[in-house]
């Protein structure tokens, strides 16, 4: 409980219910404060505990100065976790584990459950397998089910198991969409017992932290929340706080309101351009002024979705009616609407379009001024006008398509373009020499390729290509097994994919494309035979709105069935494309292309076939499967003839604005999201029929190669043993600069040949069923195997090796061996180990398993030049303590090869209570020599402190609850 140093403590009385609450403004400068700074007061008047979270905390948060780096760290403790099945495993693998230690120390094991609650979609695991029959979802679920049993069985023990943890079984819908569809609370009713062991009920911000980059989509309700990684997800759920530091705050204005035929995909890639040009990473954004009642909810959330796209921690849009409209159309009771805004508004919470508040930096948006826009070929940031997209598309190619010749149709088109193109807007990829037949026919005509020559031919090819546009062409007949013949070329569409929660929980584009597609049956247009299509929206409710609308059946006709409710291709789950197509790409190195409503596509995220990708609106994905090519100018080429051989463009079938709300208006309704979202959590026959093991606890199956019981909590003894120093260490690994969490715990294909792959194997799993090391997260024998297994990563002790390997000093010469090799011999014999790093060391995104299979390899202490910050307290929250270099020193300065052998001293002051500043290394060579500095301890917090005395913040919470209980 809160010890109240500002007396922020306060009631508010909502529909004859009395909240306790903690008034922000009690704070002095509060007021003026961004509102998600002011979530995070919320946050940290209703946790000051004095010791974590103190009154200085508080007063730092008000004193906020907008214009000052970030350098003041505060433990922010959200209201809730949410989870996808990925990432969410391991985390309730832990939560399983420790069911089972508090049982060795004589606990209840039932009293191991999340302290915050969690929910997770299992929406990740689905593959677009069948596609273009009535039959497909179904056929993909049961292949789902097949795929994913074992992790499927586990987790829905979890569900059954631990309170205040629910599952929304496959099929479900995805993780963010049933976020903000259902999940997200707004503001958070609470019943807690506070220190005099009275229960009361608060009311205060939802927030949440997600094992999801793109949680962020719920910044679109005003909930403050973003992706982290595992180890601090488990944290939050077992209520400890994550460590971050106090942001910069972007102020996003909008004003005016979107033109006719823009969607809401077209607004956020413009966002999206216009941040990452302006550089927001590590930074919050804010969107303000009048233009945020132009942005409806749902648009708001697909804003907030992209936020990993820009590189923003949050995207966040403030409360107003707009919240609650959407609150009450998604079927929230009237007590919670009414929760939220009395709330909202005692707390100046409440947007106020008048109101500026400080931020850092400033940008600004007239929505009137966005255009029709896709993004690709392989970044979202990359923005493309759709007016310019085949003029791009033949810009692009060029680096994609590897033969080329020039297509004669097209050279004709490209005369139509204004000769004015080129010279005033040069285009910095027709400076690349292509291979036209102008310039093969000149090279050969000279007959030779000295340097002269080959100068002589790029000038001539800039100046053809600036005078006429074209592209690499390479048309390949193809047969499918029906004896449909086409041809297939660069940029021919191979997958359309109407996905990713970033879209479909939008009904405006999601009623816009079933329009398109509607109006395109109606004028005998269909998809191209090439073309995989698929519909994979993020909740049922999208079929319900589509069956009342009449629209389903459309969407049919031209090949976008239903496949399932999940991630599908925005994770890169599209399935083999039709393979007669496949074979041809493969055969001929084809530079096809995909177009999904996701908000990635990166090369090869999307299929390993397909080299471009492109993100756009899902009407216009639609559109492309219609028309088959990238190669096309939609607003003067047509997609194709109706029956009287008329040709039908873009325009005929697009539809307006008003035609659009008035079916979102008819079709969806509150009633939708009632009953779909009811039972929720019951899922379908398949998921109830699911032979579930029962228990406190879980049975461990040994034959498992997905889920097992990591030894985290082994021979754990009640109390810690004091903590003491570290002697006689090795060092496994001596990197350099910049070593990422991908280099600690890749996430990528397990090679045969490492020891994963060995374990795999003598598991009886073939080569092909291997897997990712990302799919294998709850099984730590493969993680463990795979720390420091990339592929790339280089240990300067085993030098000329690239890949996991290090030296084993416990055999004579210290032979080069795998790393994981080498960790078993030294923890054999009881030696400690030690990883010498450089600057930045575990930067990247968060990954648990960078920590966790550290500590499992038998590291006691990483000493670097500098840690990433998450990685740094991930460290400590598995017991190996981070050490930092000397200033202005390292590994090199100081000489050390990695040969020595380490002693580090002065940690048993931590059982004291104090951090010392630094503790003593001394680093002995092989010749004797003897090197000594003095480390820099980056244990930055009491409670980092008490993680570390505990072994790990697992253990920690563990012996928390055991005394609780006992
Ligand atoms: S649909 Fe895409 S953005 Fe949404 S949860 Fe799945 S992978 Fe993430």
């Amino acid at each position: 409980m809160s010890v109240n140093s500002f007396g922020a403590k306060a009631d508010l009385e909502v529909a004859g219910k009395n909240y306790e609450i903690f008034k922000l403004d009690t704070v002095p400068g509060s007021e003026s404060l961004p509102y998600s700074l002011k979530v995070l007061l919320e946050c940290l008047l209703r946790t000051e505990d004095g010791a974590n979270i103190t009154a200085d905390d508080i007063r730092a948060l008000g004193d906020w100065d907008p214009n000052a780096r970030p350098d003041k760290e505060i433990q922010f403790t959200p209201a809730r976790v949410i989870m996808q099945d990925f990432t969410g495993v391991p985390c309730i693998v832990d939560l399983a584990t420790m069911r089972e230690a508090i049982a060795d120390l004589g606990g209840d094991p039932a009293k191991v459950n999340p302290l915050s609650p969690a929910e997770m979609v299992i929406d990740h695991s689905v593959i677009v397998d069948f596609f273009g029959t009535p039959d497909s979802f179904r056929r993909n679920v049961d292949v789902e089910y097949e795929r994913n049993r074992e992790r499927y069985q586990f987790l829905r023990w979890g569900q059954t198991a631990f309170d205040d943890f629910k599952v929304v079984p496959p099929g479900t819908g995805i993780v963010h969409q049933v976020n903000i569809e259902n999940l997200a609370r707004v503001v958070f009713p609470r019943e807690v017992t506070n220190a005099d062991g009275q229960t009361v009920l608060q009311a205060y911000p939802d927030t949440c932290v997600g094992t999801d980059s793109h949680t962020t989509m719920v910044n679109g309700l005003g909930v403050v929340g973003w992706g982290v990684g595992g180890i601090e997800a488990e944290a939050a759920m077992l209520g400890q706080p994550v460590s971050m530091l106090i942001p910069r705050v972007v102020g996003f204005k909008l004003s005016g309101a979107l033109r006719d035929g823009v969607t809401a995909t077209d607004l956020v890639l413009t966002i999206t351009q216009m941040l990452r040009e302006h550089k927001v990473v590590g930074k919050f954004v804010e969107f303000y002024g009048p233009g945020v009642s132009e942005v409806p909810l749902a648009n708001r959330a697909t804003i907030g979705n992209m936020s990993p796209e820009y590189g923003s921690t949050i995207a966040v849009f403030p409360i107003d009616s707009l919240t609650t409209d959407y609150l009450r159309l998604t079927g929230r009771s009237e007590e919670q609407i009414e929760l939220v805004e009395a709330y909202a508004k005692a707390q100046g919470l409440w947007h106020d379009d008048q109101r500026e508040p400080r931020y850092s930096e400033h940008l600004e948006l007239d929505l009137s001024t966005v255009e029709p826009s896709i993004a690709g070929p392989k970044r979202p940031q990359d923005r493309v006008l759709l007016a310019n997209a085949k003029k791009q598309f033949r810009s692009d190619v060029k680096d994609y398509a590897s033969e080329s010749k020039l297509d004669p149709t097209d050279e004709a088109a490209a005369e139509s373009f204004p000769a004015s193109d080129s010279p005033a807007a040069p285009d910095p990829a027709l400076d690349e020499p292509v291979g036209t037949p102008q310039v093969s026919l000149l090279d050969k005509a000279k007959g030779l390729v000295s340097e002269v020559a080959e100068k002589v031919s790029e000038t001539v090819s800039d100046v053809a290509q600036q005078v006429h546009p074209t592209r690499p062409s390479k048309p390949v007949g193809v047969t499918l097994s029906t004896g449909e013949n086409f041809e297939l070329d660069h940029g021919s569409v191979t997958v359309a994919a109407i996905t990713s929660c970033t879209n479909t929980s939008n009904p405006s584009v999601m009623i816009a494309a079933g329009l398109v597609a509607k109006k395109a049956v109606e004028k005998g247009l269909t998809r191209k035979p090439w073309v995989k299509t698929s519909l994979a929206p993020g909740s049922k409710v999208v079929t319900d709105y589509y069956e009342k609308a009449g629209l389903q059946t459309y969407l049919d006709k031209i090949g976008f069935d239903l496949v399932g409710y999940g991630c599908t291709t925005c994770i890169g789950n599209s399935g083999p494309l039709i393979p007669e197509v496949s074979q041809a790409i493969n055969d001929n190195d084809l530079a096809v292309t995909a177009v999904l409503s996701g908000n990635r596509n990166f090369e090869g995220r999307i299929s390993p076939d397909v080299k471009m990708n492109y993100l756009a609106s899902p009407p216009l994905v639609v559109v492309y499967a219609l028309a088959g090519t990238m190669d096309i100018d939609l607003d003067s080429e047509p997609l194709g003839q109706d029956e009287q051989g008329n040709d039908v463009y873009m325009k005929d079938i697009w539809p307006t604005t008003a035609e659009i709300e008035g079916l979102v208006n008819t079709s969806i309704n509150a009633d939708m999201f009632a009953s779909r979202y009811a039972d929720v959590f019951a899922g379908d026959d398949q998921w109830r029929e699911l032979p579930t093991p029962e228990g406190k606890t879980f049975e461990w199956d040994d034959e498992s190669t997905y889920v097992r019981k990591p030894p985290y909590f082994d021979d754990m003894p009640a109390n810690p043993e004091p903590v003491g120093d570290i002697t006689g260490a090795r060092v496994l690994l001596k990197l350099g600069d910049s070593v990422t969490t991908d280099h600690i715990s890749p996430a990528g294909a397990i090679k045969a040949d490492t020891p994963a792959g060995q374990y795999l194997m003598s598991k009886g799993v073939d080569r092909k069923n291997f897997n990712s090391y990302g799919s294998r997260r709850g099984n730590h024998e493969v993680m463990m195997r795979g720390t420091f297994a990339n592929i790339r990563l280089r240990n300067q002790i085993a030098e000329g090796t690239e890949g996991g390997y290090t030296r084993d000093f416990t055999q004579a010469d210290g032979p080069v061996t795998f790393v994981y090799d080498a960790s078993v011999n030294y923890q054999k014999q009881g030696t400690p180990l030690v990883v010498l790093g450089g600057k930045e060391y575990g930067s990247g995104s968060s990954r648990d398993w960078a920590a966790k299979g550290s500590a499992l390899l038998g590291i006691k202490a990483v000493i670097t030049e500098s840690f990433e910050r998450i990685h740094r307290s991930n460290l400590i929250g598995m017991g190996v303590l981070p050490l930092q270099f000397p200033e202005g020193d390292s590994a090199e300065s100081l000489g050390l090869t990695g040969e020595e052998t380490f002693d580090i001293t002065g940690i048993a002051e931590l059982n004291e209570g104090r951090t010392p500043e630094t503790m003593h290394v001394k680093a002995t060579a092989p010749d004797g020599k003897v090197t000594e500095f003095d480390a820099v301890v980056r244990i930055d917090t009491p409670g980092e402190r008490e993680y570390y005395l505990n072994g790990g913040i697992l253990q920690y919470v563990l012996r928390h609850m055991a005394q609780r209980a006992a």
